[in-house]
């Protein structure tokens, strides 16, 4: 929620400093009549809307670049070098909000003497090689984290919000072959976000409901309804022990890591040991509620095993659709697990070019990860003798 709050402010921060509105000049003649925006420090008698403005600001103003064309631009607060507001690369005194940029212009190119009159050889050299557009226009706002150029509110969230760091497992929760409100379910157990007495209790009631899982219930917590009770054991036998896998009562991370680190020998029985565990939770699940909050007197492990084997047919008909007319468990299993997949091989030539002209053959691959690429190409003439080769190891910036 705060992030989607912040993106706001990053929104109205973006309109305040690109678009002349009535708003925009009243807070510009309030707060920034002596002093740049960018610079203007918030004090605590300035309104709640301009200290939050004033907040995110250091976020966000290095990604509004400023195009330059008649040179209006801060020469020192704007970013208009696409590397940041000048005064923070040289900091010192004298970086007056109101020289623009266009004081260092000389008909249509720089004037490269008062450039070093201000900056350092190396600068005024860099700033010498950006390019003036036609001076007839004030200098525009480009938002820099999108590919147009436009404010959009998609990547400004992208660039502020916290983010948590990715875990391969909790993703595996999130598998595309079951429905939602499955993974939904499974994600809210390894939460712990589900009405069971150990968890509620944090809040400080003090209910022990029995269970309605074992013959003889026995107070109910979310590891014996899920691994420990009578209707856990018989339901993760069942479809465990086809597979070798053999129900202990273990957290239920490490029963859902057993079944996901399980050896495979193809595709579809991949498919199968991700998909189980996910779905016999949701079937037990199920039932669970039907006996506490519905008419039902007690779990019929029947429709678990039935329910269950029906779901799971389903996530994985669209990779192997003869699963659809297996009824038994043991049947699936052991199909599955006889299943080879079909190796399909061609044969790849280079072919020459016509006479009189050569043939480059580039290719190129990308390393999500490390955001690390590389590409390379090899270049031949029409005999198919070597001109040249090349490759480069590019890093993301
Ligand atoms: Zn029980």
């Amino acid at each position: 929620m705060e992030d989607i709050s912040n993106t706001h402010i990053v929104k109205r921060w973006w309109r305040f400093r690109t678009q002349s509105s009535l708003w925009a000049n009243f807070l510009q003649n309030k707060y920034c009549k002596r002093a740049h925006c960018v610079t203007k420090v918030a004090i605590s008698s300035d309104s709640h809307t301009w200290k939050s403005l004033v907040k995110i600001r250091a976020k966000i103003e290095p990604h509004i670049v400023w195009k330059i064309r008649s040179g209006n631009s801060s020469f020192w607060w704007d970013n208009w070098t696409g590397k940041g507001a000048l005064a923070k690369i040289f900091p010192g005194i004298g970086r007056s909000a109101k020289l623009p940029v266009n004081f260092f212009f000389d008909n249509n190119s720089w004037n490269f003497a008062k450039l070093l009159n201000f900056l350092p050889m190396q600068a005024a050299q860099s700033i010498a090689q950006i390019t003036i557009d036609e001076q007839n226009g004030t200098d525009f706002p480009i938002w820099q984290l999108s590919d147009d150029g436009c404010y959009t509110n998609k990547s400004a969230w992208h660039s502020i919000r916290a983010s948590a760091p990715s875990s391969p497992f909790l993703n595996s929760l999130w598998h595309k072959r079951i429905p939602f409100k499955i993974s939904f379910l499974n994600w809210r157990i390894f939460k712990r976000k589900v009405p069971f007495d150990d968890i509620i209790g944090k809040f400080g009631t003090d209910r022990r409901s029995m269970c309605v899982c074992c013959r003889v219930p026995t107070y109910e917590t979310i590891q014996h309804f899920f691994v420990e009770s009578e209707i856990a054991h018989q339901t993760w036998s069942f479809f465990g022990n086809p597979l070798g896998i053999r129900h202990t009562d273990q957290p239920i991370p490490a029963i859902f890591k057993k079944w996901m680190d399980c050896k495979y020998t193809n595709n579809v029985q991949k498919l199968i040991l991700q998909v189980t565990p996910l779905i016999i939770c949701w079937e037990l699940w199920k039932q669970r509620c039907s006996c506490k909050y519905g008419n039902q007197r007690k779990i019929n492990i029947g429709k678990i095993l039935y329910h269950g084997i029906w779901t799971i047919k389903s996530a994985a008909s669209k990779l192997f659709p003869p699963i659809r007319d297996m009824a038994r468990w043991t049947e699936i299993c052991y199909t599955i697990e006889k299943l080879r997949p079909i190796t399909k091989w061609w044969q790849v030539l280079w072919e020459m070019p016509p006479f009189g002209t050569m043939k480059m053959n580039t290719d190129g691959s990308y390393i999500t990860e490390k955001g690390t690429a590389g590409i390379g190409g090899i270049l031949r003439d029409c005999r198919g003798d070597l001109i040249m080769a090349f490759s480069i190891t590019v890093q993301r910036q």
